[in-house]
């Protein structure tokens, strides 16, 4: 069996064991970081591989597990001229976040945890229930209370058990994180661990062979908890130093300008965010994050690419997710937040870009009233 990195603390340099459970920092409560800088392989060895995201071995920190669902491998069309979509919704559980689930159902299985716990109202407690489901592993969802009945039959379909947390988003949250500190408990936290990281950095690898070896100029992300746009810079990092490509894109992150703490951490010029300020209601639900854990890596990583922060408003939502169905694209309200950018912001404008399609527009409908 091929051995574990090691894991350690960003913000103080803390080590954990690579075996441990520990969800996060024991010094200073925050996020993890796995010890881990593969070389990815050449483009044209990745011929006649595996047509799913473990085509990217050398790149994950795990072997391609028995509870792959053929994720990944999601095909790119253009939009306009300059700007192209590379479908996401188009996953076993029509989100990209089963790109990270799958690594932490992976994970769970190495390491044999009593029961795993998950906390999510939306894409991410849906894909965990349905990796879990797969790979046989006990799998309890913290959602809050008011979760669309929708999205509570689909996680209950898989077979995880739900627990209603009355409150907010935060309040499921921090009722979760106290379950993860029992014993045997795996939190399989999209956030906290940084194997989602590693998953959902194949959305870059992909592009990178697509568009044969090389990446557009900007990569436009959306930001909430930062999963997504963490997991591009790894993957940008990992080619340019391997020498697969000769310049970096800039990395663009968009957020719902009703709820936009990195956004206003950036214009003013902040190396993290600021006071936390309620949630409001958004059609971008999924990235409405009042708190994000990572918001100091998430900050130096768009600093670093040379990218900046954006923001939509409703309206701007609203019209590209009915721009995209004209064009045949049915996308969740979250996920058209990078296509409203695209299309309309004079910053974005004569590069060439790639957007995410995140999720599937049957998971939310049309944005008719935010909420
Ligand atoms: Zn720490």
């Amino acid at each position: 069996m091929t051995a574990l990195p090691d894991r350690y603390c960003p913000a103080d340099g803390t080590r954990i064991a690579a075996d441990s459970l520990a969800w996060c920092c024991p010094v200073c409560r925050g996020p993890l970081d796995l010890d881990y800088a593969p070389t990815p392989a050449g483009l044209k060895s990745l011929a006649g591989r595996v047509g799913s995201l473990w085509r990217y071995a050398e790149c994950l920190p795990l072997p391609r597990p028995d509870c792959t669902l053929g994720e990944g491998r999601t095909p790119v069309v253009p939009l306009s001229a300059t700007v192209s979509a590379k479908l996401d919704f188009l996953m076993p559980t029509l989100s990209f976040k089963d790109r990270g689930a799958v690594l932490l159902a992976a994970l769970a299985t190495r390491l044999r945890p009593d029961r795993v716990i998950a906390d999510s109202s939306g894409n991410a407690g849906t894909a965990l229930a349905a990796y879990c489901a797969r790979a046989r592993l006990p799998c309890t969802v913290y959602v809050p209370e008011g979760t669309s009945p929708k999205k509570l039959e689909q996680i209950g379909a898989h077979g995880a058990r739900l627990e209603v947390i009355a409150g907010d988003r935060e309040a499921a949250a921090t009722a979760a994180r106290a379950a993860a500190d029992e014993p045997g408990v795996f939190y399989a936290s999209h956030v906290y661990n940084p194997y989602f990281l590693h998953g959902t950095k194949t959305y870059v690898h992909e592009l990178w062979e697509d568009l044969g070896g090389r990446l557009p100029e900007v990569l436009v992300v959306p930001v909430g908890n930062g999963t997504l746009l963490l997991g591009a810079a790894l993957a940008v990092r990992e080619l340019h130093s391997a020498g697969l490509i000769d310049r970096r894109p800039a990395l663009h992150a968009v957020q719902a300008a009703a709820v936009a703490p990195l956004a206003e951490a950036w214009r003013a010029g902040a190396e993290d965010i600021g006071p936390v300020l309620p949630a409001v209601p958004t059609f971008a639900e999924g990235i409405a994050i009042p708190n994000p854990p990572r918001a100091r890596q998430i900050l130096r990583a768009v600093r670093e690419s040379g990218g900046a922060f954006h923001t939509v408003t409703e309206d701007q939502i609203r019209h590209a997710q009915l721009d995209l169905a004209s064009q045949g694209l049915y996308v969740e309200s979250t996920g058209v937040a990078c296509w409203a950018a695209a299309r309309e912001l004079p910053a974005l404008q004569g590069r060439t870009s790639v957007v995410p399609l995140c999720g599937a527009g049957l998971k939310t409908g049309l944005a008719t009233h935010p909420g």
